[in-house]
């Protein structure tokens, strides 16, 4: 019998660590796992699931417009923010409600503490000062907003945690960032009516897409009345007599009530008594593992967005269903981080998978690119300025389809597909005898016969 009071010890009750720990627990080993917030963590408490539920009740004002080109007169609307949040927070306790079902239905033990090492094999429960043990151990607490405390006034500032549950709908936000959550946020307030302004640092915003989506988006963004400023950085933040007071690189002073930052996030390591057991980590204080989500110290496994990986939850998932390979079935499973489908909940939409045509022109030496740009047949009577954009990046030796991007409505729900196809290693030829669904958008990505363009040597030709 194991000398040890547990099996295994899940620290962080997230996506991945609930994966982690209801595997094992259905496979018999005694396990426990210890949450210091709310069990679903960062995703469905106040990320993805959120999220797009605030995405969903931000586009019904640009909904009730289009309904008049179909012949609809739509009364009098107006919005409720408080009902909004009520009903948002109503669905998250409902989904962390059946987290904590399948972990019980399982037979995991479920810890309502924050959980600290205290040496490799024995760990802290906060709450009560009890210490017990484990044969192996895992850590999952995830990622923070990183809070930029070198921005004098950042503590008036808020992050996305705080989004979630402002008192009001603010009249005026200034968003710092170009990333997935800087974006998402900007349309999700200026959907709702929020008078919206996105600061970015660099070029363009979303710095690691293809650059096609990335200028149409931002076009797209502008159209609708989101101000963007790139190449700036805020400087100051203070409070004035009307909202707060922001000083800016390159634009002058800015006013909004509320400023959110989405400038990266920071995995949560601190204090966890990583130190005491040993478990190193990397400049930025995420823990360092191999390629099977081992730490250094042999029984401590780490995943999810704790290590430096790919910040995203079906690849927490994906780590947590390795490590179970690996640990308990003597399956040693490496995590596949190739060809991850992945969309940014903005409006128009953009959903991807693979490389994008400035990567893909590095690595090939001849790249077919196929582009359509068309008005989605909604828009015709709806009126809306609306473009949707579709690329196909094909190697020309092999003929595979290695990046496909689309910018337009539904983009996220094609791009999980076309992660199917990509990763099957569909080549174009495939596509091309493949038969159009008539009429919709995504069979433009069937009906592109000949290239747009060619990328040669990284140069378009
Ligand atoms: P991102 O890494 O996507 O974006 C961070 C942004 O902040 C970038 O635009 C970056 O600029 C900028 N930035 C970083 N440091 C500074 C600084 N010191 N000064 C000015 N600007 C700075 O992070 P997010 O916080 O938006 O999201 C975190 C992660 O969560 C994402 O990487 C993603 O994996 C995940 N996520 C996924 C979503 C989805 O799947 N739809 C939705 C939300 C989050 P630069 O680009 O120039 O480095």
């Amino acid at each position: 019998m194991s000398s040890y009071d547990y099996d295994l010890f899940v620290i962080g009750g997230g996506s991945g660590g609930v994966r982690g720990a209801r595997v094992a627990a259905s496979l018999g080993k005694k396990v426990a796992i210890a949450e210091e917030y709310r069990y679903g963590g960062t995703c469905v408490i106040r990320g993805c699931v959120p999220k797009k539920l605030f995405v969903y009740a931000s586009q019904f004002h640009e909904h009730f417009e289009d309904a008049a080109g179909f012949g609809w007169t739509v009364g009098e609307s107006s919005f409720d923010w408080k009902k909004l949040v009520a009903a948002k927070d109503a669905e998250i306790a409902r989904l962390e409600g059946l987290y904590k079902k399948g972990l019980a239905g399982a037979n995991a033990e479920i810890l309502e503490t924050r959980a600290e090492l205290v040496d490799a094999h024995t760990v802290r429960l906060v709450k009560t000062g009890q210490t017990v043990t484990a044969k192996t151990i895992m850590i999952a607490t995830g990622g923070r907003p990183n809070p930029h405390v070198a921005l004098p006034g950042h503590e008036l500032c808020i992050s996305s945690n705080e989004a979630f549950h402002l008192e009001e709908l603010p009249k005026s936000i200034v968003i710092a960032g170009g990333g997935y959550i800087a974006v998402e946020f900007a349309n999700i307030f200026h959907g709702l009516g929020v008078e919206t302004t996105l600061i970015y640092r660099g070029a363009e915003i979303l710095s690691r897409f293809d650059e096609d989506l990335r200028r149409g988006l931002h076009e797209a963004m502008v159209a609708k009345g989101i101000r963007i400023l790139c190449h700036d950085t805020l400087q100051q933040v203070s409070k004035g007599e009307d909202g707060l007071v922001l000083e800016t690189l390159n634009n002058g002073a800015l006013q909004a009530d509320v400023v959110m930052l989405a400038l990266g996030r920071d995995p949560n390591t601190e204090g966890l008594g990583l130190e005491a057991a040993g478990v190193a980590v990397d400049e930025r204080g995420a823990i360092i593992v191999d390629d099977y989500s081992r730490t250094n110290v042999e029984n401590i496994y780490a995943l999810g967005d704790v290590t430096n990986r790919v910040q995203l939850t079906p690849v927490a998932i994906h780590e947590a269903m390795c490590f179970i390979e690996t640990e308990y079935k003597n399956n040693p499973t490496r995590p596949d981080y190739e060809l991850i489908p992945t969309a940014v909940f903005s409006q128009p939409e953009i959903g991807t998978v693979g490389l994008s045509e400035e990567e893909a022109g590095k690595r090939y030496g001849e790249l077919e690119v196929y582009r359509a740009q068309f008005r989605p047949l909604k828009a015709t009577l709806s009126g809306r300025p609306e473009r949707m954009i579709m690329k196909l990046i094909v190697d020309a030796a092999s003929r595979k389809v290695v990046g496909a991007h689309i910018l337009g409505h539904d983009a996220g729900e094609m791009a999980q597909l076309l992660g199917i196809t990509l990763k099957a290693g569909c080549t174009k030829d495939d596509f091309d005898r493949t038969m159009a669904l008539h009429p919709t958008a995504a069979e433009e990505l069937v009906t592109m016969y000949a290239p747009s363009y060619r990328i040669r040597d990284g140069q378009r030709v």
